[in-house]
């Protein structure tokens, strides 16, 4: 089901940001469509478990409570496939146990942390898996900062980030250093900026009460701003963003705006710090 080595074909409009190290094998040139339909299922207050879908299977990321999950497939008449993790945290892991009781043989994939004792198949950057249930593959970065473990997927249209980038702002920084937790966020800034963001939680609006502080006079922001605070007037989603919306709005994204990357890591390090204290 794995497949190592992706080849830099498979992406044709990245910038190289991984090296891939081995020739594509057959299977890996097989094409994948990508066009299984994403659908948010809130958990906790304000988590997403984001669930993949093809037909009746589907697979989930990040499923840290097991019931909104089972609530679901059931009244979408789902079997799961497959569960992908970002990282060991409880909010995201909790409620792998229960699902493998439900559905016992499906492949668990994620970082190589022992702490996380159900995984089945254990992920580094360059790595890509193919889900054929869902018909997709998706390929992994390293994105310390967060946690140390933490990695995200993506494809040709989706980032599922975990707590790494949020829409507005990014992940604690609960084990990383600044300039460990920056580099993984100019990995994702160098994906292509059409990518949906699907990160893990609705922290949007307090992100942007932040970013706004921080950057008055950005026009771009105002009007997300806007958008954001109409959406949760209405108790809606303000998710997927996209690597484009962050780029032009997020202020953990642009600590390198007209400045070299010593700097870019110094502006990072106040600005987390800034944030933690908001
Ligand atoms: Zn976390």
């Amino acid at each position: 089901m794995k497949i190592r080595g992706l080849g830099n074909n498979d992406f044709n409009c990245l910038p190289v940001v991984v090296e891939y190290g081995n020739a594509m094998s057959d299977e890996s040139k097989k094409q994948y469509s990508s066009t299984f339909k994403v659908t948010a299922i809130p958990a906790f207050t304000d988590n997403y478990i984001w669930c993949l879908q093809k037909g009746q299977n589907a697979v989930v990321v990040d499923p840290g409570e097991a019931k909104p999950v089972f609530e679901y497939l059931e009244s979408n008449e789902l079997t799961l496939t497959g569960i992908l993790v970002t990282h060991h945290h409880f909010d995201h892991v909790g409620g792998i146990d229960t699902l493998l009781h439900a559905f016992p043989n499906i492949p668990v994939f994620g970082p190589n942390n022992p702490k996380i004792t159900s995984i089945t198949q254990h992920l580094i950057e360059g790595d890509s898996i193919v889900l054929p249930e869902i018909d997709a593959k998706l390929s992994i970065l390293e994105t310390p900062g967060h946690t140390l473990d933490h990695i995200v997927y993506f494809d040709e249209q989706h980032l599922f980030c975990g707590d790494t980038l949020f829409s507005g702002g990014c992940g604690r920084m609960f084990e990383g250093t600044p300039p460990v937790f920056w580099h993984s966020l100019q990995k994702l800034m160098n994906l292509p900026s059409h990518l949906g963001v699907y990160c893990t939680h609705e922290y949007t609006q307090a992100n942007l009460a932040f970013a706004q502080h921080v950057d008055p006079h950005n026009e771009a922001l105002k009007t997300y701003s806007a958008w954001v605070d109409s959406k949760r007037e209405a108790d809606q989603i303000t998710l997927p963003s996209s690597i484009a919306q962050e780029l032009a709005i997020n202020p953990f994204l642009r600590c390198d705006m007209d400045c070299n990357q010593d700097k870019a890591i110094a502006n990072f390090a106040r600005l987390r710090k800034q944030k933690d204290n908001f």
